[in-house]
């Protein structure tokens, strides 16, 4: 068996074995196989796709390449959450400490951005001393001692995705059913969870664009989860416009900060409340959805979920004096706003094509190496339904160059779409599978 062979076999739309897709993924471990080889087999699977045995068995395949994490020493059922990524998709720094503070306890690996889209870990970083890279016992003695741990995928936990993750961001290769669903499954199998809930966003700011691909990937990884004996819902939420208001790692921050002390952005709290009422129904915690949202509310306003966030970033050795006063985070050098050039009402806001302007920006990465800037994003001031007059302010932009800031501001009002009649709503919630 060769590498050349198997890429050939599926340039040419054919079924790849078992045996060669794990040729694969070990010959991308060890070193055999080169960065241009896997880039050109995903491109062929990008392109050709493969059909559920194949994805089950690059899935399998991924899982095996580190440690699978044993956490029965905490004694409890552990429930994963993991979203297909978004633009301004704060919500795991929220949704975590939220449901630790009721019980569920949270062992989290998060993942850096990709594509358009943010990673948690990368915003968690953000956060002044914020450790994302510990080692598996203090992470175990973490969640023991505090019921929370959100680290990055340091560990030896499916070590294949973030190769494969990294070199897919790199090349363009990202919206793919079989990829996303074996790289979103084989972590969660290795992070040790019995059951998962996932967040599966649909729209232009998802990599599923619209509910019917959505749907095909939601069945897929319930299927993959069925199989490995992890109980896996799916929650499809809209991802149509940006999450909340701020897009960028610490403006991101920012915001969960100021929901957790109260302040609830209500597209945001849908997605908060859903994924949560299912955590908590999965982790035996509570039965009936409704109570289950009605106790997350209670746990942001009496200050507990604020409480576990606290306890969770200075127990990683984040610096908690940036939570309590947020106006220590580090600003960009130029924040300037954009104003709308029309009145009516705000109709569309592509959130790939502002994800992409926040990468450009500096907030994400264009080659795998590359550094990313904390401290720039946008924010916006309006979003979609809202009404606006000529010269309203639709957003700040936050730069960090002169040249970046004026690109950004004009590419940001392209993308804007101002209209004469109110837009109809899209539902936040839009599908639950099971
Ligand atoms: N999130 C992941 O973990 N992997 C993907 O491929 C996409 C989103």
């Amino acid at each position: 068996m060769n590498i050349l062979d198997i890429i050939e076999k599926k340039r040419d739309k054919k079924i790849l074995s078992k045996e060669e897709i794990d040729y694969f993924i070990n010959g991308y471990m060890k070193g055999e196989v080169a960065d241009y080889q896997a880039a050109s087999l995903l491109m062929a699977i990008f392109l050709n796709g493969m059909n559920e045995e194949e994805t089950t068995n690059l899935t399998k395949a991924m899982a095996k390449s580190g440690d699978i994490l044993d956490l029965s020493a905490l004694g409890k059922v552990i429930v994963d959450k993991h979203s297909t990524g978004g633009v301004g998709d704060k919500v795991s720094l929220i949704l975590l400490p939220l449901v630790a503070s009721l019980g569920v306890p949270v062992a989290k690996m998060s993942g850096r951005g990709l594509g358009f889209t943010g990673g948690t870990a990368d915003k968690l970083e953000s956060i002044p001393g914020y450790k994302t890279d510990i080692n598996i016992k203090t992470f175990i003695n973490n969640v023991k001692d505090i019921n929370i741990s959100m680290i990055s995928q340091t560990m030896n936990l499916a070590p294949v995705d973030k190769k494969l993750y990294a070199l897919r961001d790199a090349i363009s290769c990202v919206e793919s059913i079989p990829l996303i669903a074996s790289s979103i499954m084989s972590k969660k199998i290795a992070s040790g969870a019995s059951k998962i809930v996932l967040d599966v966003t649909v729209g232009s700011g998802a990599f599923m664009k619209n509910i019917e691909d959505a749907e095909k990937l939601s069945e897929e990884m319930i299927k993959i989860g069925k199989l490995a004996n992890r109980e896996t819902i799916c929650i499809l939420t809209n991802m149509d416009e940006p999450l909340g208001y701020a897009v960028g790692n610490n403006l991101e921050v920012i915001e969960a900060i100021e929901f957790l002390k109260g302040n609830m952005i209500e597209d945001v709290k849908e997605v908060v409340l859903e994924i949560g009422a299912y955590m908590i129904k999965l982790a035996g915690l509570g039965e009936n959805i409704e109570e289950n949202k009605n106790k997350l509310i209670q746990n942001i306003e009496n200050g507990n979920a604020y409480n576990k966030f606290l306890e969770l970033v200075k127990n990683q050795n984040g610096d908690i004096s940036y939570l309590e006063n947020t106006e220590k985070f580090k600003k960009a050098k130029y924040i300037q706003p954009v104003l709308t050039k029309k009145s009516g009402f705000i109709s569309r806001m592509n959130a790939e094509k502002i994800g992409k302007v926040v990468g450009f920006l500096g907030a994400g990465r264009i080659k795998k190496e590359d550094k990313i800037e904390d401290d720039v994003g946008i924010i916006l001031n309006k979003k979609v339904g809202e009404k606006v007059e000529e010269d309203d302010v639709l957003a700040y932009i936050h730069a960090n160059s002169k040249e970046k800031l004026n690109i950004a501001k004009e590419e940001f009002l392209k993308i804007i779409e101002v209209s004469e009649n109110s837009p109809e709503k899209i539902k936040t919630i839009l599908k639950i599978i099971q």
